[in-house]
């Protein structure tokens, strides 16, 4: 498969689509989820185009890792809260909806993830909920 230089996560990469984003360096970006399964569901992604884990350069995937744990952290201290599911899609079989590879922070349990990229978030509430993470940084 080819990667789609015109999906959403591109997009928010080249500034082109708004993204209530917790953190940024040169190779990664963490932003908010826009239909979140649960209150703080933030993504990280690297910048690096490739559409799935499989796909990416595993050096990249190394330090992207490295991301998520910062992110996963903030968030911990940030909201408050002690547990979170790390959820990575890999292929439309698997259920991923946006062709760039992506990590999902959910703070929650397993048995109480709620619809997958089903429902709107209320976005004043998803940036406060930012506000907190990045405090937490
Ligand atoms: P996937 O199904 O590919 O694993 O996850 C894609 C995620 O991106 C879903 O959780 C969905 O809610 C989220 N999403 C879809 N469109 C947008 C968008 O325009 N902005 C943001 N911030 N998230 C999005």
């Amino acid at each position: 498969m080819t990667y789609d230089d015109q999906n959403i996560f591109a997009r928010i990469l080249r500034g082109e689509l708004p993204a209530i984003k917790v953190y940024e360096d040169d190779q990664v970006l963490a932003f908010m989820d826009i239909m979140p399964q649960a209150d703080g569901h933030t993504l990280v992604i690297p910048k690096t185009p490739a559409i799935t884990l499989l796909d990416l350069d595993p050096e990249i995937a190394a330090y992207t890792i490295q991301v998520v744990q910062k992110i996963a952290k903030a968030i911990e201290k940030g909201l408050g809260v002690d547990g979170i599911v790390l959820m990575q899609l890999s292929g439309a079989t698997a259920g991923q909806t946006v062709p760039h590879v992506h990590f999902h922070l959910v703070p929650t349990s397993l048995h109480n993830l709620g619809k997958h990229a089903a429902q709107m978030g209320d976005q004043e509430k998803i940036k406060q909920l930012a506000e907190k993470i990045k405090a937490a940084l």
